[in-house]
């Protein structure tokens, strides 16, 4: 955001006074001094290797140096062992099992993922407040990486050391939780206590394959469980369940201090809602997350099919039907997931349900469906419609969708690789992903409302020549139940997150990718374009949610105004509570409450 004109004339005054303060006292005061910069490895105030030592004699021997596996392709290009890497980099297991790589390897003309000098590959809240004390004493570049799915490039930096909670993945489930502190007047409630280093996918096999109940976590099965839980978080049935950090009971976090301390509803109240959506890696790493464990209703299915449409008009006309089909008949908790929009005139179906059977849900859709079949010359089914439920509890369960030949999960191929390594084969085409442009809008549910629903359509419409706009009903919280809505209320997302029905989301890519890597460079001419597309695209919609805000994780690294688009009247909160606990920015991550103060890398203080 740039400062207003009051402003500027403001600081320049300000500036102006204190330097006049300053004259009698020193002469120092003439020269401007050297800003705060942090140690690189190149940096004589680097620490020694005496210092590394005490380092990992304190984390129990698990300071490790950091490799970076795609120096194989850009030292050899044709070698056998970068054919190897760029074959992994399509399995996001084996990703997130290297220090020295995340799930998003870039983003044209913004980041590109460099490796940490050092990680503590930390065991417990110990070994991450060894880390903290030495990069706050030693004035290192600190990161923290746990499912390493930042699009933003917020968990890895290069010359930083790096807390990587990758191995801490237990879960403990409990009966009666009582967060700390809160005896007597919280009552003992069912849940689930996770490592900050635990995947969802991991939560999801304990928490319902396992014992038959819910945990509102994230989509993507690989996605961490910490970076989502301050991100806000939403998944497949989120429009039921509310915001994944609504969930949070308690967190066991390090903050820059080096304290470890609890965070919950009756001890240190404000961080525990910083961490409800504050964004990741801004307030202390977090070691234990202890989350909400709720019933989970007998079925769930989903409903699938692509229709093409034989004309713009015609496509015209099918977006305005669908816009009032889902006003009707899918604006509630029961349906979750998306609806793609494409310039090839396609609007392709692929949302989830719960809480309904395979009849209920066929008779949900069997309006639209009639109304597609009446006009069979504008309208072709390129997928036809599978529409059914299942048991819920098996949604993750690996065993029971193989032995039923449901082919949705893509398997880790590597030798000896458990057999919950899985992710939703939908989601394989961002392994590795460099991203071109990403930008997303929470849509006010005003927009549908009967005289508003033709404006929405046509902007649909527009925005669909540009690129292919996806909506995220399960990411936007109408239509939930009024105790979501107001759970989330008292997280750190934007507010806008509770009247919208969707979040648009507008994204292009390309998969496995890095500069330097030979036949498997970034392509920055098709990414600049995509960006441009993405940006023009967006902004049909803009134009009808001026005021929408973006959600933190799924967004623009060049997001305009983030503070507010983030975080809405969130903001000064959130920037108090980072002051508070965090005074001299010891963790630093791109666009996060507090990064102003810092050059773009998080070396230098402004
Ligand atoms: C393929 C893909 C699918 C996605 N699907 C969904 C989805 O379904 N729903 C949704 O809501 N979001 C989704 N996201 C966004 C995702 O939730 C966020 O990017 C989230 O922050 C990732 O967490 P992570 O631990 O995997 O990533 P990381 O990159 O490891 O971490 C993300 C941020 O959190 C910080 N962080 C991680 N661990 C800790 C910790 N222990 N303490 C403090 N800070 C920490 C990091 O420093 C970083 O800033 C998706 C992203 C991708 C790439």
């Amino acid at each position: 955001m740039w400062p207003s004109f009051s402003d500027m004339k403001r600081r320049s005054f300000l500036k102006k006074c204190g330097a006049a303060a300053l004259l009698p006292l020193s002469s120092r005061g003439l020269f401007a001094r050297s800003p705060f910069r942090r140690q690189r490895p190149s940096d004589p105030g680097w620490p020694s290797k005496e210092a590394w030592k005490r380092l990992n004699d304190a984390v129990g021997g698990n300071l490790i140096t950091v490799d970076f596996p795609i120096a194989a392709c850009t030292s050899a290009g044709g070698s056998a062992d970068c054919k190897k890497v760029l074959e992994s980099l399509k399995n996001p297991y084996y990703i997130g099992d290297q220090p020295g790589l995340t799930q998003t390897l870039g983003w044209v003309d913004a980041w590109a993922t460099k490796p940490s000098v050092y990680a503590v590959a930390a065991r417990n809240a110990d070994d991450i407040a060894a880390a903290v004390n030495f990069a706050r004493e030693n004035n290192l570049r600190l990161v923290v990486k746990g499912g390493g799915h930042s699009y933003q490039g917020t968990s890895n930096a290069p010359d930083s050391l790096l807390i990587w909670t990758r191995h801490m993945h237990d879960v403990e489930m409990h009966a009666a939780f009582v967060p700390h502190g809160c005896e007597g007047t919280h009552p003992p409630q069912r849940a689930a206590t996770l490592g900050a280093g635990a995947i969802w996918m991991q939560a999801y096999d304990a928490v319902t394959t396992k014992a038959g109940a819910y945990v509102q976590g994230g989509g993507c099965t690989t996605v961490g469980v910490a970076g989502l839980i301050q991100s806000g978080g939403f998944g497949s049935f989120s429009k039921h369940y509310g915001l994944a950090a609504a969930g949070l009971l308690e967190a066991e976090i390090v903050t820059a201090d080096g304290k470890v301390r609890i965070a919950n509803a009756c001890t240190n109240q404000d961080l525990f809602w910083a961490l409800k959506g504050g964004g990741g890696g801004s307030f202390g790493a977090v070691s234990k997350l202890t989350l909400r464990v709720r019933e989970l209703p007998e079925f769930a299915g989903g409903a699938e099919f692509r229709i093409k449409a034989a004309s713009d008009g015609e496509f015209q006309r099918l977006i305005r039907q669908f816009v009032s089909f889902y006003r009707e008949a899918l604006f509630n908790d029961h349906w979750g997931e998306q609806v793609h929009i494409a310039a090839d005139n396609t609007l392709e179906v692929s949302m989830v349900f719960i809480g309904l059977d395979t009849e209920q849900s066929r008779k949900v859709w069997q309006p639209f469906l009639d109304w597609l079949a009446r006009s069979p010359a504008s309208y072709s089914i390129e997928s036809p419609p599978e529409i059914g439920s299942m048991p819920a509890r098996h949604w993750w369960d690996v065993d029971w969708r193989r032995d039923r030949q449901q082919h949705v999960f893509n398997a880790d191929p590597r030798p000896g690789s458990g057999p919950n390594n899985v992710w939703w084969t939908g989601d394989g085409g961002q392994v590795g992903w460099v991203v071109y442009g990403f930008e997303s809008l929470w849509l006010p549910a005003s927009l549908l409302q009967s005289d508003s629903q033709e404006l929405l359509a046509n902007a649909l419409f527009k925005a669909s020549r540009l690129g292919e706009v996806e909506l995220h009903f399960n990411k936007g919280l109408a239509g939930a139940p009024q105790e979501a809505i107001e759970a989330a209320r008292e997280t750190a997302t934007n507010p806008a997150v509770l009247s919208a029905f969707a979040l648009a989301i507008v994204a292009d890519g390309q998969g496995p990718a890095y500069v330097g890597v030979p036949n498997h460079e970034p392509d920055v001419v098709s990414g600049q374009k995509a960006a441009n597309s993405v940006r023009r695209c967006m902004s049909e919609l803009r134009a009808i949610a001026p005021n929408g805000g973006a959600y933190v994780s799924e967004s623009n690294y060049f997001e305009a105004d983030w503070q507010h688009s983030y975080w809405g009247s969130n903001h000064s909160r959130l920037a108090e509570i980072k002051k508070k606990y965090d005074p001299a920015g010891l963790f630093f991550v791109h666009n996060g409450v507090g990064s102003e103060q810092w050059s773009a890398d998080g070396f230098t203080k402004l």
